[in-house]
Order: C-alpha cells, then sequence, then structure tokens
C-alpha cells in the first residue's frame, strides 16, 4: 500500500503492508473473473514515477490502495472460459499474495513450461507466449495503458531494440554501457560481445553481490565484458573514460544520463552512436540535473544520439525471439536475476533498486509454486 506520494527519494516507509482476509474462490457476482496466487513480483526503475504521482502515460499508485504491476501468478480459482484452475499467468495485477482480477484479458498465459518461470518477468517476458498469445496482447496494447507498462519493464527487449536498432554495432567496433550490471545493462554487453565488440561497462557497488563476486567482476566474469570498472570510485568519469577507451568510443549505451553522458560525449568516435535508453542518475533528484555544456562534441563527432521507448518498438518481437530464444537454450546468455522473499520485502528491495543493491532482473518470490 503506498502510504505517502515520493517527492525525491523513495524510503521503504513510503509503502506499508496491510493485511485483510479473503476467500480463496471467486465471490458471487464477478462472473469472468480470475482469483490469482501471485508467486513472482516484478521490480522495475519506473516504478519511482508511479509513486511520484506525476502526469504520466502511466497508470500512477493510488494513495491508500494496492499497487497495480507486473506478477507472476497461478490461476486458483477462474470463472472465466478461457483459464482454468493450476494455469500459470503472467501480467498487470496486485502488489499482493491474492488478486482478484475482473479483466482477465490483459493476462497472459505461459505456454513453455521447458523455462525457469522467474524467466517470465525480465529477460523473456513474451518469449514464451505462442504468437497467437503475442497478437491478442498486441493488440490489446493499444488500448489499455496498463499494457504499455509491462513492455516499459521489459529489459531483454529494451537491450535488443536499444543495440541493434539504435547502435547499428559492427564487428570490432568499442562499446559502453552505464549501469551496466542491471537488467538491461548485462544483456547489452552480452549481445555486445556476440556482435563482435570490446564492451566496457560501469556499475557501482563494491559490495559483494549474491554471487560473492563484486558487480565489476561479475561483468567480466559471469557476463564476458572485456573490462569493467566501480564509477563511484572514480573521481573523474573523463579521465576513466579515457583509460578504457584510448582510441575513443563508438557506441555508448546509456542507462545513466547526467554528468556520465557528458563524460562519454568527450570520449566519442566520429560517426558514434548513442543509445537514451535511460537516465536512473536523474530519476530520484527534485533539482534540475546538470546540463550537458558539451553537446559540441557531438556535433564536431558527428554523433548520433536517440531516445527510444521500447513500447514503440514491439513489431522487432519476432526478431528478439528468433536471436535470443536458442542463445539461452544453448547457454549463450547468462541469465541472473536477483531474488528478495515475501511480500514483507518488496519496499525494501524497491528501496534497494534505487541505492544501487540488485544485480540483475530484480524479483520479489511471494510464493513457491
Ligand atoms: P535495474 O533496476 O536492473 O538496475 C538499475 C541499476 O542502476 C542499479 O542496480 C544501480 O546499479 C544503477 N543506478 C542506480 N542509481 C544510479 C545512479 N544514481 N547513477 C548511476 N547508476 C545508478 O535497471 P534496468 O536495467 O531495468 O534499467 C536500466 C535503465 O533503462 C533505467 O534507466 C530504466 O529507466 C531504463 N529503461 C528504459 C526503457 C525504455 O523503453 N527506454 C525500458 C526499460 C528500462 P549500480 O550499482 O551500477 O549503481
Amino acid at each position: 500500500i503506498l502510504s505517502n506520494y515520493v517527492k525525491t527519494s523513495v524510503k521503504e516507509s513510503d509503502m506499508s503492508l496491510r493485511t485483510s482476509k479473503i476467500q480463496l474462490k471467486i465471490p458471487s457476482g464477478c462472473d469472468g473473473a480470475v482469483l490469482l496466487k501471485n508467486l513472482y513480483l516484478s521490480i522495475d526503475p519506473f516504478i519511482l514515477a508511479l509513486m511520484k504521482n506525476q502526469e504520466l502515460d502511466l497508470p500512477s499508485f493510488t494513495l491508500d490502495s494496492r499497487s497495480c504491476l507486473m506478477n507472476m501468478s497461478k490461476v486458483l480459482d477462474s470463472s472465466h472460459p478461457n483459464f482454468k484452475t493450476d494455469e500459470l499467468v503472467w501480467g498487470f495485477t496486485g502488489w499482493e499474495e491474492y488478486s482478484l482480477i475482473k479483466d482477465p484479458d490483459q493476462l497472459f498465459k505461459v505456454q513453455d513450461k521447458d523455462l525457469p518461470l522467474s524467466y517470465y518477468i525480465g529477460i523473456l517476458e513474451l518469449v514464451v507466449c505462442d504468437s497467437a498469445e503475442v497478437m491478442r496482447c498486441t493488440n490489446l496494447r493499444l488500448k489499455i495503458n496498463v499494457f504499455r507498462v509491462i513492455i516499459l519493464g521489459m529489459p531483454g527487449m529494451t537491450a535488443y531494440v536499444g543495440f541493434f536498432k539504435f547502435c547499428s554495432p559492427k564487428k570490432g567496433e568499442t562499446v559502453y554501457v552505464s549501469a551496466a550490471s542491471g537488467a538491461v545493462g548485462q544483456l547489452v554487453g552480452q549481445f555486445a560481445k556476440i556482435a563482435g565488440c570490446y564492451v566496457v561497462g560501469s556499475a557501482g557497488s563494491k559490495e559483494k553481490s549474491a554471487f560473492a563476486l563484486m558487480k565489476v567482476d561479475l561483468l567480466k566474469n559471469k557476463f564476458g565484458f572485456d573490462e569493467a570498472f566501480n564509477y563511484k570510485e572514480e573521481q573523474d568519469y573523463n579521465a576513466a573514460l579515457k583509460r578504457y577507451f584510448p582510441d575513443g568510443i563508438d557506441i555508448y549505451f546509456d542507462n545513466v544520463g547526467g554528468k556520465m553522458l557528458e563524460a562519454v560525449l568527450n570520449n566519442m568516435r566520429l560517426n558514434g552512436r548513442v543509445a537514451l535508453c535511460g537516465m536512473i542518475s536523474q530519476y530520484n533528484s527534485l533539482e534540475q540535473p546538470e546540463g550537458i555544456h558539451n553537446l559540441i562534441n557531438a556535433l564536431v563527432k558527428r554523433v548520433r544520439m536517440e531516445g527510444f521507448f521500447t513500447s514503440e518498438h514491439y513489431h522487432l518481437y519476432p526478431n528478439f525471439l528468433e536471436m535470443v530464444v536458442p542463445l539461452i537454450k544453448e547457454e549463450k546468455i547468462t541469465y541472473v536475476k536477483d531474488i528478495a522473499e515475501g511480500i514483507e520485502s518488496a519496499p525494501g528491495a524497491l528501496f534497494g533498486l534505487y541505492s544501487g543493491r540488485n544485480v540483475w532482473k530484480l524479483l520479489v518470490v511471494v510464493a513457491r509454486e
């Protein structure tokens, strides 16, 4: 439950837990509804915008009522002809243990049981739906704002679209990825290696991650980045980038914006590309971000900078599937997730995301199947 709208930074106390008794069957008068047991909640950076009550093309959280986000769930009871008890679904439901969904047409059914369930939130999401299901939901997207949120929180597709469409990589080019250990960043790094590029990532935390490796070590040892550095240990981003890219950067995949973007522009090569994916360093602040003073570098180097929303490139979804599914099955792409246990851990997990505690896709396990 959202206790108060967030002004600057998220605190754990911005959310609270409420317990109420429910019957584990569909109440009378709810024909066409499904009752879900929620298994996994997805924690994504855009949630902060929903907690700030900003005017957005997204359904904001409402004070004192349950918060709705992407979940993976199991059908406990159904009065809808298309859904049966024990089927697995994912979609926009509540941050709660059980959800009564009166309009289940917006839920996706899980088709492929070969893959771990948690994969549905994060890298794959739609992969596991058959093509008819994808088409049904694609059409829905045009009508339901809620669906736009689902697509926005889709790291695998974001990395694919941002890197291959907006960065136009060529073999041998140099690639820099910020927030590289995050859900999007680490996949961009792996795509860059597959494309034959030299790739460097930055990440923040010195702390040991759940994998007993520091985040920067994880980038090199687990995800195959050529080099990685801790941006929090660097006094001068410009100098750090010169160290890793003595001949300049061809491609920058920007997840953070702000001062890092400014430093990158000093180091771009002729005809470089910058994909403006996210600006997480600026989301948590009320102050105007420090301006980009050196756009002349982009002009002189003829750099192409372009922002994108994954939701607008959904037509590339079949290409994404064609490339990514075999890579996953052949274990050429490593998928790692951070897991917090129990619904009560959700506020802390969200806070952790903005303080750089997570590595890869952040999930809350509400219940095991
Ligand atoms: P994650 O939640 O997986 O990771 C976010 C990471 O960002 C954190 O782990 C933290 O790691 C880093 N971070 C947090 N605060 C800062 C800061 N002040 N400065 C620098 N780094 C920070 O994020 P995603 O991978 O899901 O998303 C990455 C970006 O992509 C976000 O900006 C998001 O909004 C954007 N996005 C854009 C989409 C689009 O359609 N354009 C769609 C989906 C996401 P660290 O330890 O390195 O600091």
